[in-house]
């Protein structure tokens, strides 16, 4: 019997791509044409782009039908980009890359021997790019810092999301039905195991165009990972609870002896502003993280399914809206 080569999946998810995408498969090409025991298949998820990465996605399948396209009907974030690519992907192993160059294709058929020689999971860990400011360095530290403080999971740094997964692990992903969802954060609940391999790169700057994740959406990312993977803050919101009673028991005493022992009342009213401010605030600060965890689970009881896709193959275009 003929032996069957592999397949493998590279899962590219764009947003805004459009003068990356072409590239990028260019450069994947000319990295993988050295490998003739192993069959590809390119998908590469639109999700939701108002620019030509669509278009020019499609432009490319013409050339090469080994090239997929799930289209997300709108923008659904990175995570969700990626999963909707792992859903549709039909690969021995899958490779998961950004479209914007930020992740070598050269390093891919490295990733591919680790696999072939036994490593069930590759992931790589970014290098320090000389490029990246100190600030932005110094905050990506803070949060892991306070994340793995928080989390009863140790979630991994400086992992970025180009990593090779075994058909296993990723139909083990796939029993993860979290709308919020982070990738890294998942694989370090699988983690650690032994069967697996690491690659260590330092990121090139963006082909083209920009990064998607400005200030406000990067913090909102960080409280979602912590909001996800910990409930800590919750109890934190009832230690500080307990710390103010304690001092204000100690406060009351105080005045109480004062008053009626000592007579020697403290005058104003200074003082008791700034206790009941300070109560007011702690009280806050507890019911904003009793409801941020209301929050997540709101979205997550309504069971949503995750994205609305279609998924565009070179021999006819079939229909799908994922309910998972
Ligand atoms: N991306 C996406 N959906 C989004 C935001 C980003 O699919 O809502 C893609 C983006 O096109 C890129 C990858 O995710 O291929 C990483 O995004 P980006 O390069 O902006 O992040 P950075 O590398 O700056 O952390
Ligand atoms: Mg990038």
């Amino acid at each position: 019997m003929p032996k069957t080569n592999k397949l493998v999946s590279i899962v590219i998810s764009a947003y805004n791509e459009e003068n990356n995408v072409a590239e990028l498969y260019k450069q994947l090409k000319q990295n993988l044409q050295n490998m003739p025991a192993i069959d590809f298949e390119f998908i590469y998820v639109d999700d939701g782009s108002s620019d030509k990465t669509l278009a020019n996605c499609m432009a490319l399948q013409n050339e090469d039908e080994r090239i997929k396209i799930v289209q997300l009907k709108r923008n659904f974030g990175h995570e969700i980009a990626m999963t909707a690519g792992m859903d549709y992907a039909q690969g021995d192993a899958v490779i998961f890359m950004d479209a914007d160059l930020q992740h070598p294709p050269v390093y891919i058929p490295q990733m591919i021997e680790l696999w072939q020689q036994g490593k069930e999971i590759v992931l790589t860990k970014r290098l320090d790019n000389q490029a990246t400011s100190k600030l932005y360095k110094f905050c990506a530290k803070t949060f892991y810092y306070v994340l793995n403080l928080l989390s009863e999971t140790k979630i991994m740094e400086s992992a970025p999301d180009f990593r090779l997964l075994d058909r296993k692990y990723v139909d083990f992903l796939k029993g993860f039905n979290e709308q919020d969802r982070l990738f890294r954060g998942l694989l370090s609940w699988i983690l650690p195991q032994e069967n697996v391999a690491y690659i260590d790169f330092v990121a090139p700057e963006r082909f083209s165009g920009e990064s998607k994740y400005n200030f406000a959406k990067s913090l909102r990312l960080a409280i979602n990972s912590i909001l996800q993977f910990s409930v800590m803050p919750l109890r934190l919101a009832t230690y500080l609870g307990l710390i103010t009673a304690i001092l204000a028991v100690c406060l009351g005493l105080y005045v109480f002896v004062e008053h009626f022992f000592l007579h020697n009342p403290t005058p104003g009213y200074a003082t008791i502003m700034v206790s009941v401010m300070f109560l007011g605030a702690v009280q806050l600060i507890c019911l904003g993280i009793i409801g941020e965890y209301i929050g997540k689970i709101h979205v997550e009881v309504k069971k949503r399914p995750l994205y609305m896709a279609e998924y565009m193959v070179k021999k006819g275009k079939k229909r799908a809206q994922k309910d998972i």
